[in-house]
């Protein structure tokens, strides 16, 4: 399989340069040359298959050779060895279950995969890999826990002090092992020019391989398609609508890619929150960026989403065809609010903000729909977010995995924001 870029100034490559790089010179994202076709044998079989094959299946025409069948099959394994389960919460809408992994969100899913094959390229090489994230919370603990003791990859995470959750840094800071927390006395935007600056470094560059594991990255991206397959799997009747609580739009993207190959689904709808980029350009046709607004469902606080442009290359940039193919909705926090307490007290179900703003969405979209039934992917474990409990007045049950982060000591460095610091702590992990 071949990468292009989105921006078509950087030559073409495969999936090990491109997840080796991230990101194309020319800063577009490296979308696939062909979208491949699932077989009907595949697509019959899917109820009885388990999961790692399902991922094997799905992921391998992406990878092509870049990576031998033997081990692309034990990446795949040791990525989804977690339980994606369906939930029926009303007649008509049922929830996808996405944060059962060690940071209870979806993200977990990718950085796993994309870790796995890092490890790979690296032994392959036989040349030790540094993996830098700045973060501002969620990110970082997914790639942090998705890359904690896998051999040969070496990670180094800032974050800005004092502007986490407990929870988050206790995440980011109680791994150990080949994981270093930096904590940065400075703002998200100084992180984020750290690890710009390093990854540039001609030093570094000499001396190690530095890479980003950023959400663009294809290795992150593709293997979000797994999760609308455990969906249909667990599912009776016509294909549902998918309800994607969206920011970046790269989990959406993933689903209707799958869709694209064959994957049958009654149609995607994009939840947003206030920040409504996408619905206001599926309305006007007009693509207008702005500043993110701050939201409950913070996660998807975005006011240029990334990975929209490869939405638009699935549908060869035609918006009519698009549009078909993509509804777009957005809840304001109130809606989230009033949705979060009528679920709970209709169904005793508890939904984050994220999957509120799905749940929401889904259940406007489906009033017009008689007779269509749908799915919400819950991304995101309502215990991360402290307004759930103070929404609905009652505790939040706390998995065990949290309960045992609690009991932890952080470890941490605390640094200026400063270039040389960061340059010095990376040399030092080889
Ligand atoms: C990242 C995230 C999202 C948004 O996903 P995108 O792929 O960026 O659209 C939604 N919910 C939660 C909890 C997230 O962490």
């Amino acid at each position: 399989m071949q990468y292009f870029s989105t921006n078509r100034h950087s030559p073409l490559t495969n999936f090990r340069e491109a997840t080796l790089r991230g990101q194309p010179d020319d800063l577009g994202l490296y979308f696939p040359s062909v979208i491949p076709q699932l077989s009907r044998e595949f697509l019959g079989d899917l109820r009885e298959m388990p999961n790692d094959q399902i991922a094997f299946e799905v992921i391998k025409p992406y990878v092509g050779d870049a990576i031998d069948e033997q081990s692309l099959l034990s990446i795949c394994k040791e990525t989804v060895d977690l339980s994606f389960p369906l939930v029926d919460i009303s007649e008509r809408i049922s929830t996808l279950e996405l944060f059962h992994g060690p940071t209870l969100a979806f993200k977990d899913v990718g950085a796993r995969f994309m870790s796995r094959c890092l490890r790979h390229f690296a032994k392959e090489a036989d040349q030790k890999t540094v993996v830098i994230v700045a973060t501002s919370g969620d990110t970082g603990g997914a790639v942090a826990a998705g890359f904690h003791g896998v051999e040969c990859i070496e990670v180094v995470i800032l974050y800005p002090k004092g502007k986490v959750s407990r929870v988050q840094e206790l995440q980011l800071t109680t791994l150990g092992g080949n994981v270093t927390a930096l904590e940065v006395r400075g703002t998200f935007d100084d992180c984020q020019l750290l690890a710009k600056q390093a990854l540039a470094d001609p030093e570094i560059k000499e001396k190690l391989f530095l890479t980003s594991a950023n959400s663009i990255n294809v290795a992150r991206w593709l293997p979000q398609q797994f999760y609308y397959f455990y969906a249909l799997k667990q599912w009776e009747g016509e294909p549902p609508v998918f309800s994607v609580p969206s920011g970046n739009f790269g989990n959406i993207c993933a689903g209707i890619l799958a869709h694209v190959s064959g994957m049958p689904a009654g149609g995607f709808l994009a939840a947003c929150n206030a920040n409504t980029v996408v619905p206001d350009f599926l309305e006007t046709a007009i693509y207008r960026p702005r500043p993110s607004i701050a939201t409950l469902s913070n996660a998807m606080d975005v006011g240029n989403p990334s990975n929209f442009v490869r939405i638009l290359e699935i549908f060869n940039n035609e918006f009519p065809t698009l549009k078909e193919n993509l509804s777009a909705a957005s809840v304001t926090d109130e809606e989230t609010i009033a949705t979060m307490l009528k679920v709970y007290d209709e169904t005793g179900y508890t939904l984050d903000p994220h999957g509120a703003v799905g749940y929401k969405a889904l259940a406007d979209h489906l009033m017009d729909r008689p007779g269509q039934k749908g799915i919400v992917l819950e991304t995101a474990h309502p215990v991360k977010f402290d307004s759930v409990s103070e929404i609905l007045e009652v505790s939040v049950e706390t998995p065990p995995s949290v309960l045992d982060l609690l009991n932890k000591e952080k470890v941490a460095t605390e640094i200026e924001a400063d270039q040389e610091t960061v340059k010095e702590v990376i040399l030092s992990r080889i």
